[in-house]
């Protein structure tokens, strides 16, 4: 089996699509780091680190931490050696200023995206989905009221920079209603149907 040249993917989706879930076994399966921007804001909040201090209160509102911020954390977290074949971003761009942010790194490496992977999920299921990890996880930006406003932003900003992709022919969009192992399948199919074939073990 040959391996794709590289595997940089994005996962996008609304909160409680499953986009993390999704984005960890796709980021396994070809070998390269899942990067989620709201695990690594968690991670600093948890570790009382600056960073953390910093984006603590913006992220218990819902709000989105600043492009300049997120894009530098981005940054750093891809020039690592373990993305120079890959990545599969969550959670980034979030907004149009991510992405111009994306473009201008990628490009200024010679690199380009191969897939936008956009799940799809009705509004009210993925209300649903967040109620019951606010239950399960007990995060603090997961009460009614903060859930409603991170969907609006993802409307109003993170929804549109979907057109932006799929004018370059990137996004492939996915069924994300179902059980876990058959949203997977349909994303590997739409994935393979891309030449996007992850390597096998031998
Ligand atoms: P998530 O786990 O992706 O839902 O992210 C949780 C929170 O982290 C978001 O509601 C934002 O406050 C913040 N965050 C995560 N990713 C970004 C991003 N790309 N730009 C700005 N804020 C972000």
């Amino acid at each position: 089996m040959t391996q794709p040249r590289s595997a940089r993917f994005l996962i996008v989706g609304p909160q409680g699509s499953g986009k993390g879930t999704q984005g960890v076994l796709i980021a396994e399966a070809f070998g390269v780091p899942a990067v989620s921007t709201g695990d690594i804001f968690r991670a600093n909040i948890a570790g009382e680190t600056e960073l953390g201090l910093q984006v603590q209160a913006i992220i218990e509102s819902g709000e989105l931490v600043p492009d300049a911020l997120t894009s530098e954390l981005v940054r750093d977290r891809l020039s690592q050696d373990d993305a120079a074949k890959g990545f599969l971003l969550d959670g980034y761009p979030r907004n149009r200023g991510q992405v111009a942010d994306l473009d201008a790194f990628l490009g200024d490496r010679g690199e380009s995206l191969d897939a936008v992977i956009e799940l799809v999920v009705p509004r009210a299921e993925s209300i649903e989905r967040i109620s019951k990890r606010a239950i399960e996880q007990g995060r603090t930006d997961d009460t009614e009221e903060v859930i409603a406003n991170r969907l609006a932003i993802y409307e109003r900003e993170t929804a549109p920079i979907l057109a932006v992709y799929r004018e370059s022919g990137l996004v492939t969009e996915i069924d994300g209603v179902g059980g876990l192992d058959e949203v997977t399948s349909r994303i590997f199919a739409a994935l393979a149907e891309r030449g996007l074939v992850p390597p096998v073990a031998v």
